[in-house]
Formats: structure tokens, sequence, C-alpha cells
């Protein structure tokens, strides 16, 4: 009756769509897991709502190998939902959140480990060279960051992704932060904890495509911009203050040369020109209210982030002593 002391790691693989990505996924991860020395693993793989026989080429693998439990959700929630949903279930000392389509390199993985055994709560993947991600989508993710960490007082560091190893006790911070609209980066940052770096290069997508088209990154960053910051909120009050004091200097020009030079005809143009820039400001302005309002709306109603149809294959695989 030995009792087992091997710590669990959970890889944790949210997946839309990524049929063709399964067997090498899971060959590689099997390879590098099954090569840890005196560690017990889980693949904790999420079907977010794919429509392409993800699901089907999951159970398989989780029919052959005790170690694949699936998380099967009730439709497309989204990669931050179906991460959460990944999180929630991962019973690891440790869990490694990964994309299903091999850019970040689970050869990692191993290094991952030896800096958290080394004392590192969280230890942080980050990408050197992201030359197969395209050049709009390297700037957008560097204007991103560079505009979110000057007005946000929480700092996201650059070029990290999803990919990390986080240590049991933030898991559990992340696990019980109440917010619904998850915008895990941000969420991940704000937990802290004793953090290391370690390097790597960005390979690109094994089969399929990129689900994030540019619509849904601009969304992706106003989650984050909203999530983290109030300053879009607040830049309104002085904006208004700075138009309100212009104002004024300007009537006190009109009102002076009225007295000087006597009434003159101004022409409507510059009226014109101040009446649709402060239109426009404004309307502005009540667009931004109106994101952090439809937020306040979305989690006011409570709804969990992800809903799951079915959890398969849940029992801790590779133990020592059970079967
Ligand atoms: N993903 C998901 N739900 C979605 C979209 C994506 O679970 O609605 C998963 C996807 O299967 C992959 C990861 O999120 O494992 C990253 O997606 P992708 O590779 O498309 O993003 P990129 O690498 O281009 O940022
Ligand atoms: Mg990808």
């Amino acid at each position: 009756m030995t009792a087992d002391v091997r710590k669990l790691i959970s890889v944790v693989v949210p997946m839309h769509n990524e049929a063709g990505n399964i067997e090498r996924l899971h060959g590689t991860l099997t390879s590098v897991l099954s090569g840890l020395t005196g560690f017990d693993y889980e693949m904790v793989c999420v079907d977010d709502g794919s429509r392409d026989g993800t699901l089907d080429a999951l159970l398989a693998k989780a029919a052959l190998d005790p170690h694949v439990r699936v998380v099967e959700l009730s439709r497309n929630f989204g990669k931050e939902a179906a991460l959460t949903a990944g999180l929630d279930q991962a019973r690891g000392d440790a869990v490694v959140p990964l994309d299903a389509d091999l850019q970040d390199p689970p050869e990692l993985i191993a290094e991952l480990i030896a800096q958290w055994q080394a004392g590192h709560d969280v230890v942080l993947a980050r990408r050197v060279d992201r030359h197969v991600d395209s050049f709009f989508k390297r700037k957008t993710a560097e204007v991103f960051y560079a505009i979110h960490n000057s007005i946000s007082p929480l700092k996201i560091p650059s070029n990290v992704g999803d990919f990390r190893l986080m240590d049991r006790c933030v898991v559990d911070v992340i696990k019980s932060l109440p917010e619904r609209q998850r915008f895990m980066k941000g969420l991940f940052a704000w937990a802290g904890f004793k953090t290391a770096v370690v390097d790597y290069t960005r390979a690109p997508r094994h089969r399929g495509d990129s689900s994030f088209s540019g619509w849904r990154l601009w969304n992706l960053a106003l989650e984050g911009i909203t999530s983290f910051s109030t300053a879009p909120l607040r830049i309104w009050t002085y904006l208004g203050g700075i138009g309100a004091l212009l104002t004024f200097l300007y009537a006190t020009l009109i009102v002076i040369r009225t007295l000087v030079y006597g009434v003159d005809v101004p022409g409507y143009a510059s009226l014109l020109v101040a009446v649709l820039f402060y239109g426009s400001l404004q309307l502005i302005g009540i667009g931004v209210l109106g994101e952090y309002i439809g937020r306040i709306y979305m989690e006011a109603k409570q709804r969990p982030a992800y809903v799951i149809r079915r959890l398969h294959g849940t029992d801790r695989a590779g133990g020592s002593t059970q079967e």
C-alpha cells in the first residue's frame, strides 16, 4: 500500500475543430509526459463545441488511454470559457494550459516543471520569435500590449500566451475569481505569485486554421482593456474639462472682440465644426459607457461561463497503486 506521492501534472487543452491535430498532439504529449520521472499526468481536453469530429477523436483516445479526460461543452463558448472549464476540471498539483495546434511546444513542459520544482509558482513560456504569426497579428498584439499596459494598473507581460505552468495554489485563486467574462491572460497576471520565465520559439500551426480573425481579436482586446482598466471611462471627464475650458476662452475672446469691434457676422463654418466635433465626442463617450454597461449587464445575469454536456474518462490515471 504505497501512498501515491507522485505529483500530478494536468495539461489543459481547449479544442475547437482540432480533429486534425489530436493524433499528433496526443503522441507528443504522451512521449513528453511519460518521460517525466516522478510525475503522473492527465490531459484534460475540452471540446468547445467542435463540428469536425474532434469529440469522437478525443473519445477514441480516452478509451485507449486513461490519462485522457474529455470535457464536452454543450456548444462553442470560446477559448477563454473552454480554458476556464479545463482549469476547473484539472486536478493536478501543477496545471499547464496548451493550444491544440502544437504552436506551444509540449517539449517545453519539462523545462517548465524544472522551474516549478525550483520553487516558482508560475512559470511563463515567452515567445522570443513569432515569425510564424502574420505581420498583422504581431503588430496588433504589440499595440494592444502597449495600450493595455499604459492605461491599466495591471501589467500583462507581452509575448506570453496562455502556455505556462501554474501551481495548484495559483489555479485555486483563478478558479475563485467570480467574473463570467474571463480574459484569462489578465486573470493570470492579476493572480501574481512568484514567477519565472522560459523562452521558446513559436511554431506554425500543425493543422487547420486559426479561429481568431481580426474581429475576434479586436473583441478580445476590448475585453482585456475593459476588464482591467477604467481609464477609458475616466478620460471623458478630462476631455470634457479641456473642451469646456477652450470653449470658455473662446467665449471670452468673442465678448472682447464684440466690445471692441462691435457685432460682426461670423460664418457658420466654425459653428458647425464645433457642433459636429462635440457631437462626435459625446457619441464616443456614450459608446465607451456602453462597453462597460454591457459588461456589467453580462456579469449581472450571473450565467455560468460555460455549460458541460458530459465528462468522459474522469478517473485519475497512471497512479502507481490503482488500476
Ligand atoms: N479554441 C477554442 N474555442 C474557440 C476557439 C479556439 O477552444 O472558440 C482553441 C483552439 O482549438 C486552440 C486554441 O484555442 O487549441 C487557440 O486557438 P487558435 O490556434 O485558433 O488561436 P491562435 O493560435 O491563432 O491565437
Ligand atoms: Mg494557434
